[in-house]
């Protein structure tokens, strides 16, 4: 492709996702497509000779677009947004034309400095105090398994990375059942093993863990000969967002000098409302916090912030050459990769530094107070009718609710029907989950460019549908 080529098809590319963004509400959020459908429409073999360009332009609308599910829609009311702000786009343009490994300060000078700069931005927007620093890391995934790492390390007198875990007493973390899978995966891959992952019982609208028995864990694995290395919370979990009091939990870990993880991943952006901030409460007494502006705030997918309180912790647990450790902080320089477990690193404080100066934090706060106010609005008006059950009040955004099944009907059957009923449907999207061993219906709201009209509909889905299948 020479210039003028790329010049060309690079204004086609950006006109047709402005067209596609304009045209996603006459889209079903969800393909009507079987499994293997666009598999089997691909060739089996790689072409031998070149291919003209308005050929593999024209196979992606015409083979690739229909087998998407539109995450940009308005109606996306399914798992967790991954907003991407139009102006996050424009900024992703640029980086990927420049392609800059960010792994080192001197591999991408302007890249480091801009997320040291970004990542405080960021601190200050979500009210937390000065003295926490943090990296940009491509998913709350890596962040929760760097923090975990860290723990585990801490825990072993740094010795971990060095000997193994073979010899070492057993690392115990403790954290609810309604964490993350990630954090599950975190754990199998820093070697401490599901086994020592000690689930927490939780009580409360909010599905807290209760800290008294979380202290009585730690107090029992120590006199058991057992290494308790850490504590892992969440701020509004995947399933119904289930939330720890955190200033709690950071008393425990503070009384008993275990490392504290805080898994805000999709909350964290509420969290540039002061309001909201209750929710989080006592967050300043965290080691480490997961937010990824890649969910709600509008940051294109990948940009996870995670915030730490010792930055030297996180780099004598992950850098390959401690003998930074010994450079930073005098001569200002750092190095990401040794804050992150991958060594290339994408070029991610640019989306958002785009996002924040177009949007302003008053235009984000907006988006996000509006999602919960309608996002509690459609919660009262189905928890009005007669058919229907609220089965978890919102958290911020998110609630669960349930339709009640014909009598002598399996409810959990009728509801996991209903869902795919109204996801095949197409108008809206939506995702089940399981509260209490139950089936319940998750909604949040969260699309940046949801309006009213859009969660109204979702109600009119919904009702008409559960009504026309019972
Ligand atoms: C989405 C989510 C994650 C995982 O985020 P990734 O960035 O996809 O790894 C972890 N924890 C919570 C609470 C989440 O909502």
């Amino acid at each position: 492709m020479d210039n003028e080529e790329f010049r060309d098809w690079s204004r086609r590319a950006a006109d047709w996702g402005v067209d596609y963004r304009a045209s996603l509400r006459d889209r079903p959020v969800r393909p009507a497509i079987a499994p293997g459908e666009i598999f089997r429409s691909i060739e089996a073999s790689p072409p031998e000779t070149a291919e003209p360009m308005e050929k593999i332009f024209a196979d992606f609308e015409e083979r690739i677009v229909p087998g998407m599910t539109h995450w940009q829609h308005p109606r996306f009311f399914a798992y967790f947004p991954a907003n991407a702000a139009p102006v996050s786009v424009v900024a992703e343009y640029l980086v990927s034309a420049m392609a800059a490994q960010c792994m080192l300060w001197q591999t991408s000078p302007a890249a480091t400095e801009l997320e040291m700069r970004i990542v405080d931005w960021m601190r200050q927007a979500l009210g937390l105090p000065e003295g926490f620093s943090g990296v940009i890391q491509d998913s709350a995934s890596s962040a929760t398994l760097a923090a975990v790492l860290t723990m585990r390390e801490r825990a072993l007198d740094w010795q971990g990375n060095r000997q193994g875990l073979a010899g070492q007493a057993k690392l115990r973390v403790y954290s609810s059942d309604q964490v993350h899978t990630s954090i599950d995966r975190a754990i199998w891959v820093s070697g401490i093993g599901e086994e020592n992952l000690v689930r927490i019982p939780v009580s409360g609208r909010f599905r807290a863990m209760d800290t008294a028995a979380l202290e009585a864990a730690i107090v029992a694995d120590r006199e058991a000969g057992l290494l308790p290395a850490g504590i892992i919370a969440c701020v509004g979990g995947t399933s119904t967002g289930g939330t720890d009091d955190i200033a709690a939990a950071a008393a425990v870990a503070k009384r008993h000098g275990l490392y504290l993880h805080v898994d805000a991943a999709w909350a964290g952006s509420a969290m540039i409302c002061p309001e909201y901030r209750h929710f989080w409460a006592g967050v300043e007494g965290a080691d480490s916090i997961v937010f990824n502006p890649h969910k709600w705030l509008g940051a294109q997918f990948d940009c996870s912030i995670q915030f730490v309180r010792q930055p030297e912790d996180l780099v004598r647990t992950l850098a390959i050459k401690p003998d930074y450790l010994k450079t930073r902080g005098h001569d200002g320089i750092i190095n990401y990769s040794e804050w992150s477990v991958p060594l290339g690193r994408r070029f991610r404080a640019l989306k958002l530094w785009f996002l924040l100066r177009a949007h302003g934090l008053e235009g984000l706060r907006k988006m996000i107070r509006n999602h919960v106010a309608w996002s509690e609005g459609l919660a009262e008006r189905l928890a009005k009718e007669a058919d229907f059950e609220l089965v978890t009040e919102p958290m911020l955004s998110l609630f669960s609710f349930r339709h009640r099944a014909a009598p002598g009907a399996d409810a959990d059957e009728h509801n996991l029907r209903l869902v795919d009923a109204i996801n095949t449907d197409g108008r809206i999207y939506l995702t089940q989950t399981r509260v209490d061993g139950r089936v319940a219906i998750r909604f949040q709201a969260g699309q940046f460019e949801s309006t009213a009209a859009d969660v109204d509909m979702a109600f009119d889905v919904v009702t008409e549908i559960a009504r026309h299948l019972a």
